[in-house]
């Protein structure tokens, strides 16, 4: 059952990530395997910004994600550092849930982001 209110939960027919995820707009993916696919943000907000997006429709952390659905998306991060370039130089993971938060897409979402010096602490 999900915890996620109705207004908050996009169904898949209507979700930019699961279109995207389907391959609807031919995005590269950065990263891709049997659970995830990963893909640069259009809206980059550091010189590094990718998306580690799971392929099953889940809203976000309050919509019941599988514990392996979870693992698989977080255990993705990593991997795609690498593939970026940041592993070695640092890199910050947001991950927003709900509209307080300022998630704008309610499929859930890793934000890898990396490329530069977060030296202001955690804004
Ligand atoms: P949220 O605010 O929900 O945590 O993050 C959603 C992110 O998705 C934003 O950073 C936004 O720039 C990104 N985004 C929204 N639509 C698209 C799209 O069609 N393609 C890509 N690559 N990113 C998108
Ligand atoms: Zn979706």
């Amino acid at each position: 059952m999900s915890k996620t209110s109705d207004s908050a939960t996009s169904q898949p027919e209507d979700c930019i990530f699961c279109k995207i995820v389907a391959g609807d707009f031919g995005s590269d993916f950065v990263y891709e395997d049997q659970w995830v696919v990963a893909f640069d943000d259009i809206s980059p907000q550091a010189p590094v910004h990718t998306l580690i997006v799971p392929r099953e429709h889940v809203a976000n952390l309050e919509d019941d994600p599988s514990p392996e659905l979870l693992a698989r998306t977080f255990g993705a991060v990593s991997t795609v550092a690498r593939l970026k370039g940041i592993d070695k130089s640092g890199y910050r993971i947001v991950q927003n849930n709900g509209a307080g938060a300022g998630q704008t897409v309610y499929h859930l979402h890793v934000h890898l982001m990396g490329g530069t010096n977060f030296d202001e602490g955690l804004r």
